[in-house]
């Protein structure tokens, strides 16, 4: 095929190396634009300091530059996304739109509305894969059918991968660079006021936007990867990538973190962590290939049983749902983990998991107020792993944990945060607690409390609700469904 002039739409891919539909694109047509489109679909309901939008913008900048280098540049435009593709398309009178897949219903329904435009227009929309490893259909059990269960869809997956070197496979761009379309005279990207939004604290939080960003972390990783199956689980320690935000918004590329974890393995210098980090990377594939099949997640339980559940409603429900969200629950490790996510807009894989079954299994709150709350305030929110993540704490997914199993929120804050270093961190006025005393404030007599200078109510409050009595509440309601597990 070669085309005359393409245009590639840039979204959840903000980068200019190993770019499948930025390579089509060049392998393909004499000229390519580049372009990103500020979805005011997406924007208008967002608060006008939000980090996403920040980083975004950053991302675009440094992408901007990069492209220039290679001889091109990227058109940014604000508007509706669908009509501003289909509107740039005709004013640089291209042939064909690229774009990298998209696994989310509304994303799939906005492409879909695209190419009938572009189609009207005598233009073609072409999409690859790049978001992910595997997609769709690509990994099936014996009997050619979707998994469910993510062990199982695990080994399928790394099986596949060894069967078919092809899916890491790199798309290079700088050999076909030259055919990049140059700036046009006074080329320039609109500033973050300009789309009307203000800036956040992500700068001051370390957080650096872009390919540099994400390449900084994962060198920084990769020196500790090694002891990432154990360092993962202690919120106090630096013991994950924190590169979620940057697979989010394609700062990387999954294949080139694939492939490094491969060569790492394979020279026998990934220790014990770098094959669980790799699972870490397939639960993305696999939470994105359920949400694709099963585009009923996002608003239902993936067993449509535990649709029946009845949540808590009312006004104590709603203040039990407030004082979760501004970290006032009483109990110490989830206020500390809701305050790093309202302050960082990120929160430890471990906290995540202790904070959601908190909310569903403690505060008997439905789950998908839950999710709402994270896609609001998590920089990484992604609905296929946001609402895989919640369904799985309310054991309502496809590989959830059992409705019975719920975590004990003391317990928890002792094994994981046994010095209470990241309670102390996100939570100063407890720092005078004991490590003993700083997981149940209200189990230290009052009198104790007071030689620190510190009453329960006062300087913080008191839990909110029993946990072993919400435990028996909770057992109860999920009775009513008669789970098989
Ligand atoms: P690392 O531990 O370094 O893992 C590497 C990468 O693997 C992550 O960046 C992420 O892309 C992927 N990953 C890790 N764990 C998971 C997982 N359980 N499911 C899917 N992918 C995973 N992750 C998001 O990216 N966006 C979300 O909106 C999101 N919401 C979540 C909500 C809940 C209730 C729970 C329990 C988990 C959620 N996760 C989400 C998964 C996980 O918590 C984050 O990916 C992880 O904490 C990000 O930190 P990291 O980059 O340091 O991860």
């Amino acid at each position: 095929m070669t085309l005359n002039k393409s245009l590639v739409w840039f979204r959840r891919d903000l980068r200019a190396f190993d770019h499948a539909a930025l390579h089509l694109a060049l392998t393909s047509s004499n000229q390519v634009y580049c372009a990103f489109i500020y979805d005011t679909e997406i924007l208008a309901p967002l608060p006008r300091a939000d980090r996403r939008v920040e980083f975004i913008h950053g991302c675009l900048e440094e992408l901007d530059a990069v492209l220039r280098k290679l001889g091109g540049h990227l058109v940014v435009r604000h508007g509706v996304a669908a009509d501003e593709i289909a509107r740039l398309a005709a004013e640089l009178e291209v042939d064909a739109v690229f774009v990298n897949g998209d696994y989310e219903p509304q994303a799939i329904a906005r492409d879909e509305l695209v190419a009938a435009s572009l189609e009207q227009a005598g233009r073609q929309l072409f999409s690859s894969k790049d978001q992910v490893i595997f997609e769709k259909n690509e990994v099936l059990t014996l009997s050619e059918k979707t998994f469910t269960v993510f062990t199982p869809y695990k080994n399928a997956w790394l099986r596949q991968m060894v069967a078919d070197p092809e899916c890491l496979a790199p798309y290079p761009i700088e050999p076909h660079a030259a055919r990049l379309a140059p700036a046009p005279p006074g080329h320039r990207l609109p500033s973050l006021s300009d789309i009307g939004f203000e800036p956040t604290n992500l700068r001051e939080l370390g957080i650096v936007p872009g390919m540099s960003g994400g390449a900084a972390l994962f060198q920084d990783f990769v020196n500790r990867i090694g002891a990432y199956d154990e360092a993962r689980n202690f919120p106090a320690v630096n013991g994950a990538s924190a590169l979620s935000v940057h697979l989010r918004f394609g700062t990387v590329s999954v294949r080139d973190l694939v492939r490094s974890v491969n060569a790492l393995v394979a020279a026998g210098n990934g220790g014990a962590g770098a094959p669980v980090w790799l699972s870490e990377l397939i639960w993305r594939d696999f939470y994105a290939m359920i949400l694709f099949h099963h585009p009923r997640v996002a608003g239902h339980a993936f067993k449509p049983a535990f649709d029946a559940i009845e949540w808590e409603t009312g006004a104590g429900a709603d203040a039990a749902f407030e004082a979760w969200c501004l970290g006032r629950t009483g109990y110490p490790l989830v206020d500390a983990a809701m305050a790093q996510l309202n302050q960082t807009g990120y929160m430890h894989n471990r906290l995540r998991m202790v904070s959601a079954c908190f909310l569903v299994k403690d505060l008997g709150v439905d789950w998908r107020r839950g999710e709402r709350y994270f896609a609001l305030k998590l920089n990484d929110y992604d609905l296929a792993s946001n609402n895989g993540g919640w369904q799985w704490a309310a054991s309502t997914g496809c590989d959830a944990q059992p409705y019975f199993r719920i975590f004990n929120p003391v317990t928890q804050s002792e094994k994981f945060d046994a010095q209470g270093r990241f309670i102390r961190r996100y939570l100063p006025q407890l720092a005078m607690l004991s490590d003993k005393e700083i997981h149940a404030p209200w189990t230290v007599p009052a009198m104790l409390l007071e030689q620190h200078g510190f009453r329960l109510g006062r300087d913080y409050p008191a839990p909110i609700v029993d946990h072993a009595v919400a435990r028996q509440h909770t057992l109860a309601r999920y009775g009513v469904v008669k789970p098989s597990g």
